[in-house]
């Protein structure tokens, strides 16, 4: 049986103030959660900060990104050994602001999926469709080659360790969400994907979330679907009473 798992990518939002006092209230609420894995990814500037916030509770530590190289002249990134070092767990790579907006490729997120694993940490994995891409019958081979481009060269054991996060693109920060039957058919066959590669063990074993505009009133509709093990929540995840309302609906199911 699949555990959810909802994770707030934070973005770029929030001081480092900010950051702990939006940390401090998803520890206290989430006290009593026991079954869902709840994850949150501040900015790097605030990532420290706020893991000393979440070291003993319900709270696991993500970052956005991270470069696949160990160190050097690679202005602006950030290692995995820095962010093993303050106890980061969840590493968001292929993000489609990402991919959109930095060049972020197939290739690149296939390195850096595996730089996190190499360093025993987690990937969520970001794949989804442009609305173009949907509209244009395309979503599979779009799916197929995001799938197939970040597993390259990944083994069955280290590919029980990722999330894949599936967002449509058309879908982030819009608050146009998709139709629960939209998600599950999507993830349904992202799914069959992880199968094609690895065997229907490790496909029924691995966790893939829904992300785009969910909230806390489409959130258990969501949830409720098959092949849907949680959320990667963008301006829900940005107030603490929202971010627990999702966190509750997984909860209860
Ligand atoms: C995201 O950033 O991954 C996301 C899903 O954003 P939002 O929930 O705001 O659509």
């Amino acid at each position: 049986m699949r555990s959810y798992i909802i994770a707030g990518n934070w973005k770029m939002n929030k001081t480092v103030a900010e950051s702990v006092a939006l940390a401090e209230e998803i520890v206290a609420k989430t006290k009593g959660i026991s079954k869902t894995e709840v994850v949150i990814a501040p900015t790097y500037l605030a990532a420290a900060k706020v893991a000393d916030v979440v070291k003993g509770s319900n709270v696991k530590l993500a970052v956005q990104d991270i470069h696949w190289q160990d160190q050097g002249a690679y202005t602006g990134k950030v290692s995995i050994d820095m962010a093993k070092e303050i106890g980061v767990e969840y590493v968001i790579i292929g993000h489609s602001e990402q991919r959109q907006y930095f060049h972020e490729t197939d290739e690149t997120v296939n390195l850096k999926a595996k730089k996190v694993l190499s360093a025993g940490l987690k990937p969520i994995i970001c794949i989804g469709e442009t609305l173009d891409e949907r509209n244009g019958g395309k979503l599979e081979s779009v799916l197929t080659a995001q799938v197939k481009g970040a597993y390259k060269d990944i083994s069955a054991e280290d590919a029980l360790k990722t999330v894949i996060a599936y967002e449509p693109v058309w879908a982030i920060g819009t608050g146009v969400v998709a139709t629960d039957d939209q998600a599950q058919e999507a993830q349904k066959y992202v799914r069959s994907l992880v199968a094609q590669l690895y065997g229907e063990s490790v496909a029924e074993a691995l966790r893939i979330q829904y992300g785009g505009s969910m909230n806390p009133t489409n959130a258990s509709g969501l949830l409720a679907q098959k092949d849907i093990d949680g959320g990667l929540i963008g301006g829900a995840a940005l107030k603490s009473d929202s971010f627990f309302s999702i966190i509750s609906a997984a909860e209860e199911k």
